[in-house]
């Protein structure tokens, strides 16, 4: 199965699912257009939840970070007035430099996200959606900014115009990923942000267009008019999107073959009419491991139902 993820509610499923099913079984493509270079190295955000997570390392309290973790570096450069504008714990720095390294000696992102994966005995294959550069580029009203300044640095407070995403028409979908693509028929959408997580991998090109021959379920990260966390609803609306679940499926209805809104959403079915695809409820709040292992398990059964050429 293949995952496609951000940095929070899909890693939450994924949690679920590594517990149902091999790790070797289990690619997670991985948004790759919040990573920046911060102190000379690249934080790959949404790709080190996941290695953490897979690893048992994951600070689960905050969703970031690795569980434990000193932050010795940071306050000492901070005491010195260096301000790095985002918080990175002294273990997590460690990962920043290695993958940094090879990046520097040349290596590609998926040859040091595999490395690491190596090194912290992870047996999914965790990918980099791409090996270029990409990024997610907020404009508000003070300008036009780095998502990792508009989320990190200003809170997620100013108001938000648009949302680009920098390079991504110039961007490859990394080799290794269109292996797994080759091989894989199954693809799961978690619960993630439709617009900067799951929104970058699906506009690499050539993206869409292998998704539509897939088996393809998507989990909704809005649950009624709410995303359960972050800055999803203002980024939707921002792109033109209702925020609901209905926009989130549009977002994705031209790839998607079942769609799953929470058994709370009291969204009318009759919104979803229009949309050719299978709509399935459930307990998406996975405020508990058991929660997690209830939605892998709905996902799997749902993949085995759906039919190879639907
Ligand atoms: P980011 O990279 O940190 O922005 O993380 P993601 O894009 O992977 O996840 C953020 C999205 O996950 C938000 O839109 C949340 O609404 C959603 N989310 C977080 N936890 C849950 C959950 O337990 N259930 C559901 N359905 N969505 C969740």
């Amino acid at each position: 199965m293949i995952i496609l993820s951000g940095g929070t509610g899909t890693p939450k499923l994924l949690n679920g699912l590594s517990k149902i099913i091999p790790q070797e079984n289990i690619t997670v493509v991985v948004n790759t257009a919040e990573d920046i270079w911060v102190s000379g190295n690249l934080v790959t955000p949404d790709i080190d939840t996941v290695l953490y997570l897979l690893s048992g390392r994951l600070d689960t309290e905050k969703w970031w970070g690795v569980a434990g973790d000193t932050f010795r570096t940071y306050e000492a450069m901070r005491s010195s007035g260096f301000d790095e504008g985002m918080m990175i714990g002294d273990l997590d720095r460690a990962t920043h430099i290695m993958r940094s390294d090879i990046l520097r000696s040349g290596g590609t992102l998926t040859s040091a996200i595999r490395k690491l994966c190596g090194t912290f005995g992870i047996k999914a294959d965790v990918l980099p959606m791409s090996d270029d550069t990409v990024s997610t580029i907020i404009t508000t009203p003070q300008g036009k900014m780095h998502y990792q300044d508009f989320w990190v640095k200003n809170y997620g407070e100013p108001d938000v115009l648009d949302v680009s995403i920098d390079c991504i028409s110039d961007a490859a979908i990394a080799p290794a990923v269109l292996e797994a693509l080759d091989t894989n028929d199954e693809v799961l959408i978690g619960p993630s942000n439709p617009i900067t997580s799951i929104g970058p991998i699906l506009a690499l090109p050539g993206m869409r267009e292998i998704l539509k021959c897939k088996k393809v379920i998507a989990v909704s990260p809005i649950i009624g008019k709410e995303p359960v966390s972050g800055p999803a609803g203002k980024l939707m609306h921002a792109r033109g999107y209702d925020v609901s679940s209905a926009g989130v499926l549009d977002c994705y209805q031209d790839i998607v073959d079942v769609f799953v809104i929470d058994e709370r959403d009291t969204a009318d079915l009759a919104d979803f009419e229009e949309m050719k695809c299978e709509i399935v409820r459930a307990d998406t709040l996975m405020k508990s491991v058991d929660v997690s292992v209830g939605l892998a398990k709905q996902m799997v059964r749902i993949f085995e139902g759906i039919q190879v050429g639907f």
